[in-house]
């Protein structure tokens, strides 16, 4: 089979999603050759990808606690007028958000993965992984009906959905630890033409309208792009007329860069397997359904919505949950509450357990101390099966629970950093990753930017 060089690459990433994109940065700028194979024509992932936004959290209380290369990112953009930077999170929910122009940040991370020498491969899906003696030396990939080969010294799997492990066989487990499934899928949409200021005066005029910003009343008045979380009793009365056929209990909006401009979380598809292709197919249907349903009930039932228009779903349907590493280390839910900083650490965060409930209308959330926040260890990346193979992003190894605070899209940025920084020590003092000079490590990526706590 036709190979894509002749020399392997030192570190090939496997999806451009923010943490794919983040370490392929990360390893490029230490100096590796670096290969991003990502199966979109663009990067960015669920954010750019799924209509995902805004990024939240990148603080913990008062502390930026998600820094490096993640911010500069959103510096780049807020410089370029792309991004209005970390603001208040006015659902009341996180301490701040950040949204961003969606079509920018494509544009933004190529650009830095271009000025750190970054290899983009696009439109190139990774289909197969067999190590040999425990070592991954080649992949195989499909372009344009091309099947290939890409070489590499280390690999590492920022898919989102553990693909690369999967298809290496490297052990993983997929969903709630109880029954094996996932949080729900949600197909995102964006609305222009939406009247927020109404909005803005019901949240001074009315606040039981939106229940979690009661105890932080008056938030609303420090953010310039507004989110909101509320109408639950408008959803209970459509749900009981069947103008909504779907488990959804609140009005989950957030105002994008573009004034006026809202991403609508909203969609809960239940009970399909993300990494199942008919299943994945029937989210898709299922999820665009609900959002013609929804578009026409906001439109007909929420203040300030009369006038909006849809410019676009999607594109994909977003998977907050499918399959994770079983690493080394399996990060759980204690270590978040007990706000752990392990001694390798590459990353932290601070944003709550939020659980989306895999059977129903319900959110389940379970809040760190304020201003709390934890670390990520690199153990938590690494396997023992095929050790030149990491995870990074979503997928790295942890129970259900801790991923549904770690999956967030700063955190797995900085995870994606951690991970690439890590490649890079190793390839460069010809270490394996478990003896990694950790005070090294850290003083790398603190030079960088990152906080680890
Ligand atoms: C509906 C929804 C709402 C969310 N809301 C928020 C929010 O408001 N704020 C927030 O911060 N986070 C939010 N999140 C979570 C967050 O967006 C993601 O968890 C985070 O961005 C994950 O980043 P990642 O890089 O790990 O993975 P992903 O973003 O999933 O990126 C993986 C990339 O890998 C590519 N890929 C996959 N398989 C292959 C393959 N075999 N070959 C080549 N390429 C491949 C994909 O195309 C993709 O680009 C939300 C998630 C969802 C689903």
């Amino acid at each position: 089979m036709q190979s894509i060089t002749h020399t392997p690459y030192d570190l090939v990433v496997v999806g451009g999603g923010i943490a794919g994109s983040m370490a392929a940065v990360a390893a490029g700028r230490e100096g590796l050759s670096v290969l991003l194979i990502e199966e979109e024509g663009y990067l960015g992932g669920s954010l750019t990808a799924c209509g995902t936004g805004p990024m939240m959290t990148f603080h913990a209380g008062q502390t930026q606690v998600v820094r490096g290369l993640t911010d500069e990112m959103i510096q780049r953009l807020v410089h370029k007028g792309l991004s209005v930077g970390h603001i208040a999170d006015s659902t009341g929910y996180t301490y701040s958000v950040t949204p961003f122009d969606s079509e920018g940040m494509k544009r933004e991370l190529e650009l830095m993965c271009l000025e750190a020498g970054v290899q983009l491969l696009f439109h190139t899906t990774v289909v197969e992984a067999n190590p040999q003696k425990a070592i991954l030396s080649s992949i195989k990939c499909l372009c344009a009906g091309n099947l290939f080969s890409v070489q590499g010294s280390y690999f590492i799997d920022a898919s989102g959905d553990a693909d690369l492990i999967a298809m290496a066989g490297i052990p993983y487990e997929q969903g709630r630890e109880t029954d094996g499934k996932d949080q729900p899928l949600t197909m995102n949409f964006k609305l222009v033409d939406v009247d927020l200021q109404i909005i803005r005066n019901l949240m001074d005029s009315d606040i039981e309208l939106f229940p979690f910003l009661i105890p932080k009343a008056g938030l609303q008045h420090q953010a310039s792009r507004l989110s909101f979380s509320g109408f639950q009793q408008i959803m209970y009365e459509g749900i009981e007329k069947g103008e909504i056929t779907f488990d959804r209990d609140i009005v989950l909006c957030f105002e994008t860069n573009a004034k006026n401009e809202v991403i609508v979380n909203m969609t809960r598809v239940l009970d399909k397997n993300p990494v199942k292709p008919l299943e994945l197919t029937a989210a898709e249907l299922e999820g665009r359904r609900q959002v013609w349903e929804l578009y026409g009930f906001l439109k007909t039932h929420i203040p300030g919505f009369e006038h909006a228009r849809m410019t676009s779903s999607g594109p994909r349907i977003g998977v907050r949950s499918s399959r994770r590493l079983k690493g080394l280390y399996r990060v759980t839910a204690k270590d978040l509450l007990n706000e752990t900083i392990f001694d390798d650490a590459i990353s932290a965060c601070g944003y709550p357990i939020d659980i989306h409930s895999p059977d129903g209308a319900a959110t389940d959330s379970t809040f760190l101390r304020e201003g709390g926040f934890y670390t990520i260890p690199l153990r938590s990346l690494l396997n023992a099966q095929v050790p030149n193979v990491l995870a990074a992003g979503r997928n790295i190894s942890c129970e259900f629970a801790a991923h549904a605070s770690l999956r967030v899209s700063p955190s797995a940025g900085a995870i994606g950093q951690g991970a690439g920084t890590a490649v890079a020590l190793a390839v460069k003092t010809k270490t394996d990753l478990f003896h990694l000079d950790l005070e090294a490590l850290h003083a790398t990526l603190r030079k960088a930017g990152a906080f680890i706590g």
